[in-house]
């Protein structure tokens, strides 16, 4: 196993290091104060290549790997989660399943305004009665001539209010050999699409969400992406990627806020010593940065074996189940360093806590996680027992 780095992988994260030292640390924490969505920095991330990382270079992407993915997820996530998980839900959720699920014609027509930036998009699956229950949808496509018409409502959905493409889940009717949902490409500007409330959050601020309404929307046929009734096993697919790519974030914010901690504690005295050389703190410290490197690994595990075309599903959820739960536990213990300046708004460790509260609950909760991996491992061929003699 070799855990170094390509140069392409090396070259890339360089880049996207310097960009998010120089442009998007300086304006993290008033994106999280103002909630306002840096639509500037989006634009500049399309101009350098980071909008369609995975996606061909054909379509306008980068045509990097998933392990280049992963390690943007975490420098993304150690600097701003409320962009990063923009981020996500426009480069990932939307473009790349776009681009695995669309036909050559929908590729060319909005690939490359999606990897440019000239789009932002979003992914809609959740409605207000199916959150977990995925494929319980209320919202319907009824085809009818040369268009579905889509009715009904979406709920918590990242860039719902500022996205011009989404990536939308609806019933469609059931048939012998499927499940009855398929996805569609909807813009904006389609008739009978409209943004309901933005939905405000505690934490990853600046991404915002919303709810959106489908009322009578017409969506020309060419839209359907793959095939009808069939969208239950592409939204497994595309969930299986963003679970590995969002433990990623949470990787960021828990090494951030560690990171953080680390030179506080070495920083500040008390009883004439500075806190790093108690003991107590030190267990802190230690257990911190092992939990940070065993989440790492997981994740970096899942996207190579993403880029070997592998399955990933029990991966998947592994990874972000442990990350969702580590960068609790890692960004709570960095307060608990910080003592009382670890409660206040002066130091961002407070913003990390609240940026990964949100893992073990959006892409699937934590306990969804836990149903899938127990799936996998109750359907995984039995290995014959070995007793050692
Ligand atoms: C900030 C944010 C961004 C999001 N972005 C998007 C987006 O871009 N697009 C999108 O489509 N969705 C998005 N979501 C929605 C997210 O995926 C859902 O919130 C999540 O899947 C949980 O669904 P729910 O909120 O309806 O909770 P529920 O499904 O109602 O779950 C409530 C509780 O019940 C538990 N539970 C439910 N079923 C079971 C079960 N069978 N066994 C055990 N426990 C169970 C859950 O684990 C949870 O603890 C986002 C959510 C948030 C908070």
């Amino acid at each position: 196993m070799n855990f170094e780095l390509t140069s392409s992988q090396t070259e890339v994260l360089e880049t996207f290091r310097e960009f998010a030292r120089k442009k998007i640390a300086p304006r993290a924490a008033h994106i999280d104060e103002s909630e306002e969505y840096p639509r500037d920095l989006f634009n500049e991330m399309g101009r350098m290549g980071f909008l369609g990382l995975p996606i061909p270079e054909e379509y306008g992407g980068s045509g990097a790997d998933f392990v280049t993915a992963s390690l943007i997820s975490e420098e993304f996530g150690k600097i701003s989660g409320g962009f990063a998980l923009s981020f996500g839900a426009h480069a990932y959720l939307c473009a790349y399943n776009m681009y695995s699920l669309a036909n050559e014609a929908q590729r060319q027509k909005y690939l490359p305004r999606l990897c440019s930036g000239e789009c932002l998009g979003a992914f809609a699956l959740t409605e207000p009665g199916s959150g977990s229950d995925s494929t319980n949808l209320a919202t319907t496509a009824v085809r009818k001539g040369g268009d579905y018409i889509l009715n009904g409502g979406k709920i918590f959905i990242t860039n719902g209010s500022i996205a011009d493409i989404f990536l939308v889940y609806a019933r469609t009717p059931r048939g012998a050999h499927s499940w009855g949902v398929s996805a569609f490409i909807v813009e904006k500007k389609f008739p009978g699409f409209s943004v309901g409330r933005d939905i405000p959050k505690i934490g990853t601020k600046g991404s915002p969400l919303s709810e959106l309404i489908f009322n009578n929307c017409r969506v020309p046929v060419e839209n359907l992406l793959g095939r009808e009734g069939h969208g239950v096993a592409y939204m497994l697919k595309g969930l299986d990627i963003e679970r590995a790519l969002l433990s990623g974030l949470a990787v960021g914010a828990a090494q951030a806020a560690f990171k953080f901690a680390l030179n506080y504690a070495k920083e500040r005295r008390q009883f004439g010593r500075p806190i790093a050389s108690f003991q107590l703190v030190q267990e802190m410290l230690a257990q911190m940065a092992t939990e940070i490197e065993a989440a790492r690994l997981l994740v970096r595990q899942a996207c190579w074996m993403l880029d070997q075309k592998m399955d990933i599903t029990k991966q998947a959820s592994c990874a972000k189940l442990f990350c969702a739960q580590m960068a609790v536990r890692v960004t709570q213990t960095a307060m608990q360093v910080l003592g009382g300046y670890g409660y206040c708004k002066e130091f961002p460790v407070e913003r990390f806590w609240r940026d990964a509260a949100l893992i073990g609950i959006g892409g699937g909760t934590s306990e969804i996680q836990k149903l899938i991996i127990a799936r996998e491992l109750i359907k995984e061929r039995p290995r014959k027992v070995m007793i050692a003699a």
